[in-house]
């Protein structure tokens, strides 16, 4: 095996690139990876004529405020907290909100969306008391580890995943 099959089986485990995996690692690549919604995007999305949940802002006056804030030379508030921003990763449930209380909630250690409490967080590689647990894993990746002498690490086939192995609606309870 080279190493760059190597690299690709590790490249969707974050586990050893971040040996500790902890709420604040995680959390961290999630507000890098918040999208940036425009009117489109919303129209899209059926979102138009909505509020912001949490601030009940419409949508659309987010946008237009974020606008205004692209265009001058120093905006009033940094660009990373103004717009509209959706929980998109494939295992989050697609809520929209705007960005300026969705950044808050995750770095106020919230680990599950304000609306319907579903996990923001990764549920494929999952630490527990029993040891590592990496959803959607295959028989090559579960050599790797073995062969890097990880013998605690369960690999759990997607296809095998039943009503029990699916992630709870909250991953943690610490940090609620
Ligand atoms: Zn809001
Ligand atoms: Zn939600």
């Amino acid at each position: 095996m080279d190493s760059r099959t190597v690299f690709d089986l590790f490249a969707s485990t974050p586990l050893f690139f971040a040996p500790q995996n902890t709420f604040d690692d995680q959390a961290k690549k999630l507000l890098e990876k918040l999208p940036r919604l425009n009117a489109s995007d919303l129209t899209a999305l059926g979102h138009k004529d909505n509020n912001c949940s949490v601030c009940f802002v419409p949508f659309l006056a987010i946008i237009s405020e974020e606008e205004t804030a692209l265009a001058m030379e120093s905006p009033a508030h940094p660009i990373e907290e103004l717009g509209v921003t959706r929980l998109s990763e494939k295992w989050q449930c697609g809520h929209v909100f705007c960005r300026k209380d969705l950044v808050k909630w995750i770095r106020e250690h919230n680990d599950s969306c304000p609306m319907c409490r579903k996990s923001i967080l990764d549920p494929d590689v999952k630490e527990t008391p029993g040891g590592v647990r990496v959803y959607g894993g295959t028989p090559e990746l579960a050599n790797l580890y073995r062969n890097m002498g990880i013998n605690n690490v369960t690999i759990i086939p997607n296809d095998a995943r039943g009503p029990e192995e699916r992630p709870a609606a909250s991953t943690s309870s610490m940090f609620s």
